[in-house]
């Protein structure tokens, strides 16, 4: 990855958090690496070194700094644009955890020698692959140190260094202090409830999380997630172990502010892991907008929401069921849909704030008689053989190494067409460039005449066509919010409806 020194100039002296991320800054002489929004007074240009990730700073010999934490920073935005073998394996690397070794499983996993990875993660992040997650994990545990009230032992677990000693080592050869001093100098004085654990997740500014919100409130599935005025929530369950997290913006400092409950501690990097998908957060906001804002009609939507992004999901499963059900119905009906699957076919969930159930897993809907809810035959039957597809192995969607491959898998399922598949591809496998073009909200925006048309005017928008998918619904969306307005007496048409993907091409096969 090359580095235009000039920008990370003007970017560390200006502290510019919209660039936080997505280099760090090597200090020559005092050995420390920083992010560029650092506190601390800036150094002369000519003893600065600039490095495209953590890992490659970390890798010519400087220290992460006390002071700007860059293991608190949004991160590498996850789409380098230049290798997809490199971003599956970062993804791959985040979805799986930090465990020690296996790089040549890794390289395995995404087909290609181990050799070969190893020289694209240099040339594309300046480290080798151990390395990335060898920083991935002491970043982790740091944030961990300063965060959480976990005892050290179970940090050294959950950050995946295996056992104590190598813990303690990697933090005292890193930092130069023991986790225990780290610790003191947080001086962290709330004190969590046991299973309870507070983060901070940062995000490159501009991000509207109002924007964020108001697509999620009406997709909430009843009892397994909740919206309110500045707040998501929602019941997870992982390796057996049962909880929610809520998010919440600290628009203050750039950040997310999360909070998990959960029994088992080493799942925090992975549920981390996922709300960071989840909620977008490592998209490189400014590059995105300046892509789109080559088209007039949604550079004037950029200018009036900056900062839009891609809701994910929680889990891929779960989202695709919702996509199958939201196809031809509004999404209102959807919703209504999805919560009494969750009430007949989820697991009770003691949790308060209007939190009920856990949302069903395949193995529950792989035969579960969904027409009881009101679900016609053949969606029930669709969503009936995407789970058994689930359940033989057939697809996964933990892991997923290539894109491609999985929505072809996906596509066979009969009632699943590309509509659905492209959404699937935008909120479940974070797809940066999906984009469901027969989407009648999509259609609408921009009064185009047919998917075809709109596709030819969405060439330009690569690779960000499903941040352009995101404009486009908000310019349908209040389209028809001008339209009810103005037709006051007109309840026919509900107005998210032309906000919402309308499947255009996904009627079931043979009708
Ligand atoms: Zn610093």
């Amino acid at each position: 990855m090359n580095l235009d020194w000039r920008v990370c100039s003007r970017a560390r002296l200006s502290r510019d958090a919209r660039f936080d991320g997505k280099f760090f800054i090597g200090v020559v002489g005092s050995g420390v690496y920083c992010r560029c929004i650092c506190p601390a007074p800036t150094a002369k240009e000519k003893n600065v070194r600039y490095f495209s990730t953590a890992a490659a700073a970390a890798e010519a010999g400087f220290r992460p700094c006390l002071r700007c934490r860059p293991e608190c920073s949004p991160g590498t935005p996850a789409w380098l644009g230049t290798s997809n073998t490199v971003s599956r394996a970062l993804r791959l690397i985040g979805e799986t955890g930090l465990g020690e070794g296996g790089m040549e499983e890794l390289a395995e996993r995404l087909g290609i020698g181990a050799r070969h990875l190893r020289r694209l993660f240099i040339r594309h992040l300046g480290a080798p692959p151990s390395a990335v997650a060898q920083t991935r994990r002491l970043h982790f545990a740091k944030k961990l140190i300063d965060e959480t009230r976990l005892p050290m032992s179970e940090i050294a677990l959950a950050s995946g260094f295996g056992c104590v000693r190598r813990f303690n080592a990697a933090i005292r050869k890193t930092y130069q202090r023991t986790p225990t001093q780290i610790r003191r100098l947080a001086r962290r004085t709330t004190v969590q409830p046991e299973n309870e654990y507070v983060f901070q997740l940062r995000f490159r500014p501009p991000y509207h999380w109002r924007g964020m919100l108001a697509f999620l409130e009406p997709r909430a599935t009843p009892g397994v997630e909740a919206v309110d005025l500045n707040s998501y929530r929602r019941s997870i369950s992982l390796n057996g172990h049962h909880g929610y997290f809520e998010a919440s913006c600290d628009e203050q400092h750039d950040a997310l502010a999360v909070r998990v409950q959960i029994g088992d501690p080493y799942s925090l990097y992975r549920i981390i892991e996922r709300i960071r998908a989840m909620f977008d957060l490592n998209a490189d906001w400014a590059d995105i907008a300046e892509n789109l804002e080559g088209d007039g009609e949604l550079a004037a939507r950029i200018h009036a929401e900056p900062g839009l992004r891609v809701p994910g999901s929680w889990d891929g499963f779960e989202l695709t069921v919702r996509a199958i059900l939201g196809q031809q119905i509004t999404v209102k009906g959807a919703t209504v849909l999805a919560g009494r699957i969750a009430q007949s076919f989820g697991q009770p969930f003691a949790a308060a704030n209007g939190l009920t159930h856990l949302f069903p897993t395949p193995e529950v809907l792989a035969d579960a008689r969904l027409a009881r809810v009101g679900l016609p035959e053949k969606r029930a039957e669709t969503i009936r053989r995407l789970a058994r597809t689930v359940c033989d192995g057939q697809i996964s969607f933990e892991g997923i190494t290539d894109s491609d491959v999985f929505l072809t898998r996906l596509s066979e399922i009969p009632g699943i067409g590309s509509w659905t598949a492209q959404y699937v591809a935008m909120r479940a496998l974070g797809e940066p460039d999906a984009f469901p073009s027969g989407d009648l909200g999509l259609l609408r925006a921009l009064g185009s005449r047919s998917s075809w048309e709109l596709e030819n005017r969405a060439e330009a928008w690569r690779p960000w066509r499903a941040y352009a998918s995101m404009y486009l619904w908000s310019i349908a969306k209040e389209q028809t919010l001008r339209k009810s307005k103005l037709r006051v007496s007109d309840n026919n048409v509900a107005p998210e409806l032309a906000s919402q993907p309308v499947p255009m091409l996904d009627q079931p096969r043979g009708t």
